[in-house]
């Protein structure tokens, strides 16, 4: 993350009733076109929220940070590992339980699976045993 938005978040996050953009704006030094470039981006990343309101006649938006659960912190998760499950395009998923007829414990599409990932994984660790 910018510098730049590191700030705009430290002064939205002060302004609990929420913060007008063109006081961020002026605030941070910034002329109209980069201080919208700079909200766009931060709502993007979903990191604020704007509500519009009218202030002496005209519409702008009042900027609110988005609470998160984490904290403030970003949590980055893979899931480029579990993108290919097999159950994910299966046409048994709905009756596909523990117990059942069909049950992921003995699967024979997830076990190929698993061993697939098992294999690809201890190709892995070799390659990196050797540089
Ligand atoms: S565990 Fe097997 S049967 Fe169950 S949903 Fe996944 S692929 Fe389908």
């Amino acid at each position: 993350m910018e510098d730049l938005e590191k700030s705009a978040l430290s002064l939205i996050k002060k302004n609990k009733e929420g913060l007008l953009q063109s006081d961020l704006w002026k605030m941070l030094g910034l002329d109209s076109r980069e201080g919208s470039r700079l909200v766009l981006r931060l709502t993007k990343k979903g990191l604020i929220r704007r509500e519009q309101v009218m202030v002496n006649g005209r519409r702008t938006y009042r900027l609110f940070l988005v609470e998160s659960d984490s904290g403030g912190k970003s949590i980055i998760v893979d899931l480029s590992n579990v993108l290919d499950i097999p159950c994910t395009t299966c046409p048994y998923i709905e009756s596909c339980g523990p117990g059942n007829f069909y049950d992921p414990a003995t699967c024979p599409l997830m076990d190929s699976w698993l061993e697939g990932k098992l294999e690809s994984r201890s190709k892995l660790e070799k390659m990196s045993l050797k540089y």
